[in-house]
């Protein structure tokens, strides 16, 4: 038998360039995976270690409650590559390593369709099946051909269809039945070379008109990016993961209900019930711009939590069960959190 070599370990490792919330804890032990070469080994080490494990992208929605008393694996294989293409369609995977906004460009620079409206998400494409990244009225789902992934139990080698992942509302089967169990290797999407845009969610129309441009892959991603960087918190400036709620859904009896109250709340009607906008009815109960020490409510998106510096998890943790609860209260609504909390 081959004997694989074990990847280099580092002991005690600083995580704090390593969220976007800035947090600073550590990993016990902490490695890079930068080549599929070492995969033998690192799942030799993880078999025979007795620990947690967590694998690490751009770790953009995340949150460290404390130090993490096991192995982080930052995944940092790097690639994208077309492997196929018809008069319709071009197939195109990107290594898990690989920044998804960067991917994000590879196929907007080529003009093929399907990924526009998710430009300017951060974190890797390994993560980006994981809670189905979505924005703009476009989910992963909507591109998403297949995955490779690898069992930690078994070593065994899987492909994941589309049907196999099970894609929800921020959703998979690696948020639920499989969660732990497999490392995404790669990601490979089905882009469209003639796409039908989808402009019609948000403030895309607006701010296209805005720019003077008609709609193209193009035109569309530099909207959905200006619009972005209007509203959201940049990590590199105030750590933040983004939504820290998902919108909840509830069903058509509640929303009657609300918005007999509330005439102006918005709404969104779906197959699984009406969804409200988690941010609404946050701001709606006066935590928008909210600052306790370090920790706050951002003051132009509600749903965005935010460490201003020196905050630590926990004390967003502790935040955002306030904000749960005064919800509950007021709506009879329960939010749930969007990020992994640790
Ligand atoms: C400013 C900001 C804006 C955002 N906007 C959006 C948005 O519009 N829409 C949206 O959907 N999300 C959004 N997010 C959330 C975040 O960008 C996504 O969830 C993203 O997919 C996380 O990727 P990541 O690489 O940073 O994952 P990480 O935070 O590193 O990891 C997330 C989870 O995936 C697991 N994981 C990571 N890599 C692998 C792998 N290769 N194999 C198996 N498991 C793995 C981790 O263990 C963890 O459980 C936003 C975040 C920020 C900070």
């Amino acid at each position: 038998m081959t004997n694989h070599p074990v990847p280099e370990l580092l002991y005690n490792y600083s995580l704090k360039p390593y969220n976007t919330f800035g947090f600073d804890v550590r990993a016990a032990i902490f490695t890079r995976l930068t080549d599929e070469s070492a995969l033998p080994g690192l799942l030799r080490f993880i078999n025979t270690y007795n620990g947690p494990v967590l694998f690490l992208g751009g770790g953009s929605n995340l949150l460290f409650t404390r130090d993490f008393e096991g192995l982080v694996v930052q995944v940092a294989t790097k690639g994208i590559e077309i492997i196929e293409e018809d008069d319709e369609f071009v197939y195109i995977r990107g290594m898990a390593g690989e920044n998804w906004d960067d991917f994000v460009r590879f196929c907007v620079g080529r003009n093929y369709g399907g990924v526009e409206n998710l430009s300017l998400i951060p974190g890797n494409v390994g993560s980006s099946p994981i809670q189905n990244i979505g924005a703009y009225g476009v989910e992963l789902k909507d591109s998403f051909y297949m995955l490779d992934a690898i069992s930690l139990r078994t070593g065994e080698f899987r492909e994941f269809t589309l049907d196999e992942c099970n894609f929800g509302y921020r959703n998979s089967v690696f948020k639920n039945e499989l969660k732990g169990q497999y490392l995404i290797l790669s990601v490979t999407f089905r882009l469209k070379k003639n796409p039908a845009l989808n402009t019609s969610y948000g403030s895309i129309a607006a701010e296209l008109e805005a720019m003077g441009e008609s709609p193209s892959v193009d035109s569309v991603s530099r909207a959905v990016c200006n619009i972005r960087r209007s509203k959201l918190p940049d990590p590199a400036e105030i750590g933040n993961a983004g939504s820290f709620f998902k919108n909840p859904v509830v069903d058509e009896a509640h929303y009657e209900k609300l918005k007999g109250e509330y005439p102006s709340m918005p709404a969104y009607p779906g197959s699984e019930g009406v969804k409200l906008a988690a941010g609404w009815l946050i701001e709606q109960c006066g935590w928008k711009g909210y600052r306790e020490g370090d920790a706050g409510v951002h003051s132009r998106q509600a749903l965005v939590l935010v460490n201003y510096g020196n905050a630590s998890g926990s004390q967003v943790v502790d935040l955002s069960k306030r904000i749960i609860a005064s919800v509950q209260e007021k709506f009879k609504v329960t939010l749930e959190p969007e990020v992994n909390i640790l």
